[in-house]
């Protein structure tokens, strides 16, 4: 064989090797960006954790634990929580404080700086109040007005008091309902727990309530839907791009139930205990951490079209897109314009 000959075959073995490696490493990258999810029903909601970079089940497993423990502090309805024992007096009490976690602790802050700045639209001291209410049974129960009459002193986040890890309650009876904020809370979790194990792009879904970590793999931000009113979840009216973002929406459609022609819907008023009557059917929230899109967007709906923007436009880095029973959108000036 000449010298020549030998190192053509050689150059031809080097680029077919470096082919190979090619094609290889690409079927890798390929394989990398294929997303993986892991879905259920918890919160009272449907949830679906997705993450494109990571592929890692074990982890999605983690997270979605994740929120059977802060269920497990958080839940209004469920016997064993701490939110449960701490509304009917069963926590270990010291001068009439309630120990409870920090997470609850830090949660009940957050709620009480939302109902301070709602001018207590939104109130997290509602329980007395929505306990009297169930949106989810077949048996359309109103609530008698005297159980309401009595239930709506026991109302007002004045009347809570929050020291360090421990919560006094000005009056007996009274209750904590976190619904309106903690699925946004948890999913700000499940982010921090992800990202610390590296995760860069993913989206976490607790029943409609969204946030993105990072942008999707090819550095292109998600297309994130907003449920379309009163039609099956996974319809969208508009779709919007967001990175690194959280997208919340409240609205009648979510839990209600219909009588004698009149819509009965989960977002109630803390002054007479009825559903608010205004003409919005829904509010999206998009900010940076979604328990502050999660507390905004019961807060707007709860304030209206008129008062619920301009609290929008008075915050950072925070949009909004009401949507009226007639179908109108009204958007927040810093909207992104191009997604409209
Ligand atoms: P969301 O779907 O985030 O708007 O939360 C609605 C849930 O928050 C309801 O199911 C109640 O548990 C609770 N809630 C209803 N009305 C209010 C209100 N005015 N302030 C605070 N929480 C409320
Ligand atoms: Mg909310």
């Amino acid at each position: 064989m000449s010298r020549k000959y030998k190192i053509t075959v050689a150059c031809a073995a080097l680029i077919l090797l470096f082919s190979a490696f090619f094609f290889f490493y690409q079927k890798q990258q390929e394989k990398q960006t294929e997303p993986v999810s892991v879905t259920g029903f918890k919160l009272n909601t449907m949830i679906k954790i997705t993450v494109y970079d990571k592929i890692n089940t074990e982890l999605l497993e983690h997270a979605m634990a994740l929120c059977d423990t802060y269920e497990s502090l958080f839940s209004r309805t469920l016997s064993t929580s701490e939110i449960y024992k701490l509304n009917h007096g069963t926590l270990p009490e010291k001068n009439g404080f309630f120990e409870v976690s920090p997470e609850t602790a830090e949660l009940v802050r957050k709620g009480l700086y939302y109902a301070e700045l709602s001018e207590g639209a939104f109130d997290l001291s509602l329980a007395p109040v929505s306990s009297l209410w169930d949106f989810t049974s077949e048996e359309k129960v109103i609530p008698e007005p005297d159980a309401l009459k009595n239930a709506l002193p026991l109302v007002d986040y004045k009347n809570i008091t929050v020291e360090g890890n421990a919560i006094h309650f000005e009056k007996e009876g009274m209750g904590l309902d976190l619904g309106a904020i903690a699925k946004g809370y948890i999913a700000d979790k499940i982010k921090e727990f992800l990202v610390s194990k590296g995760v860069k792009s993913g989206i976490i879904n607790l029943g409609g309530n969204v946030l993105c970590i990072g942008s999707q793999p090819d550095g292109t931000p998600f297309k994130i839907g907003i449920q379309k009113p009163f039609s099956d979840r996974g319809e969208t009216s508009i779709t919007i791009n967001v990175s690194d973002k959280s997208v919340v929406s409240s609205g009648i459609y979510e839990r209600y139930f219909k009588k004698d022609g009149i819509l009965y819907h989960h977002i109630l008023n803390p002054k007479t205990g009825m559903p608010y009557a205004n003409d919005l059917v829904s509010v999206t929230i998009l900010s940076d951490q979604s328990v502050d899109g999660d507390a905004l967007s019961t807060s707007c709906f709860a304030l209206g079209a008129e008062k619920g923007m301009a609290l929008v436009e008075s915050l950072e880095n925070t949009e909004a897109v009401f949507i009226t029973e007639n179908g109108e959108f009204l958007y927040s000036s810093g909207f992104p314009v191009s997604d409209k």
